[in-house]
């Protein structure tokens, strides 16, 4: 049976109110029933998600953006694991750059993936390098990130991970900004060569790599043919609900 292409749509913090989130759904959900060979995965802010997660379809599931580290008590502002699961969530992104921006280390990330496994929830780990150097140095600074980010799981765990491959330099561009797909295709490589290092060609063969980064429906596709590219992270284009929609059906 062909395996299903996974998008996950990331709505970062936006749109700027609850209405505005159901209306987008409700367009979006009429071509759930269409669904056959994608799986999506919708992670709206944490303040929507129990109100949009009650629309369900087989083909669609919840995720949040982020996870506290701490499982409950005096932490104000933060949203726990089982908080995440009772607002819906099954999926939970970790590592975005834009958390890592504002000082969300590896080691912090390492644990965020610990307790979402633990709990349940599936991590989608978010990886990258912020620029590209011509020495490659970055290649370095991306087998750190993963080795690290997934140091505190068991190798049992980690076919249940996504990796999304998600070079900073390329989110929030035009489609021109994207990475090119023999770029992509040699990173998709490099992160499961890091991957079957750390834990065994058996393991990392088994493990979902997504790429994120600028994707509409002009560049996707090209994305999904790329050799081991199971799917797609999209930020912005997944409010655009007509594009969006062409992807789902690519
Ligand atoms: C992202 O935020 O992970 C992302 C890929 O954003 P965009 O699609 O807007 O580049």
């Amino acid at each position: 049976m062909e395996k299903k292409k996974i998008i996950i749509a990331n709505w970062k913090a936006n749109p700027s109110s609850l209405d505005l989130a159901k209306k987008i759904v409700l367009e979006q959900k009429k071509f759930w029933p269409k669904l056959k060979n994608t799986k999506v995965v919708i992670c709206p802010p944490m303040a929507f998600l129990p109100v949009l997660s009650t629309n369900k379809s087989a083909n669609v599931s919840w995720g949040a953006q982020d996870v506290s580290l701490n499982l409950e008590g005096s932490f104000t502002g933060e949203n726990t694991v089982n908080m995440l699961k009772s607002a819906g969530a099954q999926y939970v992104i970790l590592g975005h750059s834009e958390r890592r921006k504002i000082g969300e280390t590896a080691e912090l990330v390492a644990q965020k993936v610990a307790l979402a496994m633990k709990a349940g929830l599936t991590p989608i780990l978010c990886v990258g390098e912020t620029i590209r150097d011509d020495q490659g140095d970055f290649w370095h600074n991306l087998k750190e990130q993963i080795s690290i980010s997934l140091s505190k799981i068991k190798r049992i765990q980690v076919p249940k991970i996504i990796v999304a491959y998600e070079p900073v330099w390329a989110i929030g561009k035009k489609e021109s900004g994207a990475i090119d797909e023999r770029d992509l295709h040699e990173a998709t490589i490099f992160v499961r060569k890091c991957l079957s290092d750390l834990f065994g060609r058996e393991t990392a063969d088994k493990v979902s790599i997504l790429y994120g980064g600028s994707v509409s429906s002009k560049n996707a596709q090209g994305f999904l043919r790329t050799g081991d590219v199971a799917g797609l992270l999209i930020g912005r284009g997944s409010l655009e609900t007509a594009d969006f929609n062409k992807i789902l059906m690519m």
